[in-house]
């Protein structure tokens, strides 16, 4: 009787897929660089093309916000770089990243970019992206999921319902200075947008909450602080507009965190399936 042959899994890392797929995912060349969104920290929100490339990169250029746990998949031999802390510098340019990503490509490595959430969102993974076409190193771009979007869920946070909002946007609470961003038409926005994302809102919160109701938003208006969301660390902190600086600082919320502001945080009350979950005594 003819056995049905075992699987083979002995195809070489390079082409090592992470699991039992009936496709295959692209070769991950020697030479070429990925930048790849790992998520905002829940390991298992990690794309298929995100473990592959981990299971196969020579080495992982990894920032400050992403998980050990998805460095812990990298495999075995790869080598781990810190991109904020390399050769005893406390903190390299933008510039020396993306140089250092050029010359990790031209020894013939497989370079793995890993970044928290979406490369593409506030990210940075642009200009290190243009350094590459400038140097003419090959590249892919895998997205990730943003906090924006991940942490909501985990939330229990709906970034759209039907009778809430047809439109949402992603801001930044920072400018590339450090200072609330003055290029933003913050009235237009608090106008236009019935729910605003802020990412890196933590440092300036009660300038960012001031602005937006100087702009004309409720201060009654709901709004959550969203902390290290999809992590076992994941904290909440839901209040009105006019009081979330305060509600932030009483709670000592720490970084990463993120500011939703709109009639979407109601849906929390119902919606937050994570803290069901842990009531029910289940691991989430
Ligand atoms: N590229 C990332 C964003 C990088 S900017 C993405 O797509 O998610 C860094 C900001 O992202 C933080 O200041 C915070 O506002 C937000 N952020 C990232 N991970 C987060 C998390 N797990 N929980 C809450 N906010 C997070």
């Amino acid at each position: 009787m003819g056995e049905t042959p075992a699987k083979s899994y002995s195809r070489p890392p390079m082409t090592n897929t992470p699991a039992d797929l009936p496709f295959d995912l692209p070769e991950f060349r020697p030479g070429h660089v990925w930048l790849v969104g790992a998520g905002p920290g829940d390991p298992g929100l990690l794309t298929l093309l995100a473990l592959h490339a981990l299971r196969t990169a020579d080495i992982v250029v990894y920032d400050a916000l992403v998980d050990r746990r998805i460095l812990g998949l990298a495999r075995d031999g790869a080598q781990l770089e810190h991109a904020g802390k390399r050769g005893g510098k406390p903190s390299p340019s933008q510039p020396d990243i993306s140089r250092r990503l050029v010359e990790l490509a031209g020894q013939g490595l497989r370079v793995l970019r890993l970044k928290g959430g979406d490369p593409f969102v506030f990210g940075r993974g642009a200009e290190e992206a243009e350094t590459l076409v400038a140097a003419a190193v090959p590249f892919r771009v895998v997205p990730g999921i943003t906090a924006g979007v991940g942490g909501l869920a985990y939330a229990g946070i709906p970034a759209t319902a039907r009778d809430a909002n047809s439109a949402i946007a992603f801001v930044t609470g920072h400018d590339s200075g450090g200072a609330v961003p003055d290029t933003l038409d913050w009235p237009a926005l608090a106008r236009s947008v019935p729910v605003l994302v802020v990412y890196m809102a933590l440092t300036h919160l009660d300038e960012i909450a001031r602005r937006l109701i100087a702009a004309g938003r409720r201060p009654d208006e709901p709004a959550a602080l969203l902390s290290k969301a999809t992590t076992p660390r994941q904290r909440v902190v839901v209040a009105p507009l006019s009081g979330i600086a305060e509600a932030a600082k009483d709670a000592a919320i720490e970084p990463p965190a993120m500011l939703v502001v709109g009639e979407v945080v109601t849906y929390r009350d119902r919606l937050d399936w994570l803290g069901s979950l842990a009531e029910n005594g289940e691991k989430p």
